[in-house]
């Protein structure tokens, strides 16, 4: 083991996800001498639908173009595996990648900003003292003067650090499903959405340009009865995923030959935690600060993180800046991830909480009403926030602050007593 005395670097970022890159990014830009661990060897696969939405692009200061596979403008919405409609938008609704390809590139940006990349360096635990932070890995021990976990849902320097409170474990499986040109081509402008029928939780399929991402999500309590629920939207794929399209507006559906089978998804379907914060809290403790997965922050409606992971690596940035320079506490990044992120935050955990009570009217008021469809796409086009949606209701703010509240009561008993279809 080789330990050094004095700090390696000004900071040391654990994980190059998006959280840890784009910190990595932003720092090495402002000239800060940055050193990012992490455990893989790029481009690695990471379980993802790699949906990314407006809103990340926007957060992100260079073009993601180069590594944007498919761009959606329709979205097939189900319930239940039923009641199917789909809804079509000219401007594009939001966009897909690869997390191999995507990570690799954010962690290119970082290095040629200036940040030091050593790959194939696990953290395994950390140490902070009045001075420094050391940073153990299975070779060697790092110092620095301040320490970024990034390092995703294991969250191994949150865990040291304290941080870790008000989380709760989430899940997610998917499987990577290829199929013919033709149908990747039909697909491609295509987001498959069933949601209503898995409490807390939904299926989805993401249209990339080799294959498709076939996933279902919900709270990790219902591990077990979302296996079921997959199989279940595998087998409703398997009888609906071809369309008449026509134009983009689809509305005939038509049964037809499969084009995946379901051993095929079995053998290649992989779980990955959804971690999500619920109510706000610290994000730093000393000289540690916590972004993107291993911070919590992920969208407890729809599952997204990639944005909340780009957000908080960039406030994590911020703050590293501001101490490095100033020298006072890391207390502002804590107040900013609660006000500029939680706040969105619960607030999609309310509206979840509506939604699971009543999850069909919500569907059939997508289709019907065209107000509703637009503010959908304002949301996912980043024009709109959840937030928006409180405001919406003026002085009658507290009507639905009561609704959600009585929502919320009916929501866990919904997922505490599920009963799959
Ligand atoms: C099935 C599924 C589908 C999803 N789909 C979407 C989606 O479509 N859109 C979206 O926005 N979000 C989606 N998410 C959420 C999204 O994947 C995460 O929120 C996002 O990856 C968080 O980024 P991050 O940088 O915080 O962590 P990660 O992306 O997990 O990156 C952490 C990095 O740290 C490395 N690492 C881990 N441990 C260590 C260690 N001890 N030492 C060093 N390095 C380490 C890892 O190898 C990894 O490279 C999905 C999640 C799941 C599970």
């Amino acid at each position: 083991m080789n330990s050094v005395e004095t700090p390696d670097v000004e900071v040391i970022i654990a994980g190059a996800g998006p959280a840890g890159s784009m910190a990595a990014y932003h720092l090495a830009l402002a000239g800060i001498s940055t050193l990012l661990l992490e455990k893989s060897r790029f481009p690695r696969y990471k379980v993802c639908g790699a949906g990314l939405t407006h809103k990340i692009l926007k957060e992100i200061p260079f073009s993601l173009e180069r590594v944007i596979e498919t761009t959606i403008h329709t979205f097939q919405f189900s319930s239940h595996c039923d009641h199917v409609h789909s809804q079509t938008a000219p401007l594009p609704l939001m966009y897909c990648t690869t997390r191999g390809k995507l990570d690799h590139y954010l962690a290119e940006k970082a290095s040629a900003a200036g940040a030091r990349i050593i790959y194939g360096q696990q953290v395994r635990s950390v140490h902070q003292t009045a001075e420094q932070v050391e940073v153990f890995t299975q070779d060697r021990t790092y110092r620095s003067r301040l320490l970024i976990g990034a390092e995703g849902a294991s969250g191994i320097v949150a865990r040291s650090a304290g941080l870790r409170d008000h989380i709760l474990p989430g899940l997610a499986w998917e499987a990577e499903i290829g199929a013919s040109p033709e149908t990747l081509s039909r697909y491609a402008e295509t987001v498959f959405l069933d949601w209503g029928t898995f409490p807390g939780g939904y299926g989805w399929v993401f249209p990339k340009s080799d294959h498709f991402s076939i996933g279902v999500g919900g709270p990790a309590s219902l591990a077990d009865p979302m296996v079921s629920y997959y199989r279940q939207f595998i087998r409703y794929l398997k009888q609906y995923m071809d369309l008449e399209t026509g134009s983009r507006g689809m509305d005939t559906l038509h049964k037809v030959a499969p084009f995946f089978s379901e051993r095929e998804v079995e053998q290649r379907i992989q779980a990955w935690p959804i971690p999500v914060r619920v109510q706000k809290s610290r994000f730093h403790r000393g000289r540690i600060l916590v972004a993107g997965d291993a911070a919590g922050l992920t969208d407890p409606l729809t599952g997204e993180g990639i944005y909340y992971a780009v957000k908080s690596g960039k406030l994590a940035a911020g703050a590293c800046l501001y101490h490095l320079s100033s020298g006072t506490t890391l207390e502002n990044y804590s107040q900013a991830v609660n006000d500029e992120l939680m706040e969105e935050l619960l607030e999609a955990n309310r509206i979840k909480y509506l939604f699971n009570t009543v999850p069909l009217k919500i569907h059939y008021l997508v289709r019907d009403n065209q107000r509703i469809w637009n503010a959908f796409g304002k949301i996912l086009r980043g024009e709109r926030w959840y937030a928006d949606v409180k405001k919406g209701f003026g002085k009658w703010k507290f009507l639905w602050r009561i609704a959600c509240l009585l929502a919320k009561q009916l929501s866990d008993y919904k997922e505490k007593h599920y009963v799959p279809d």
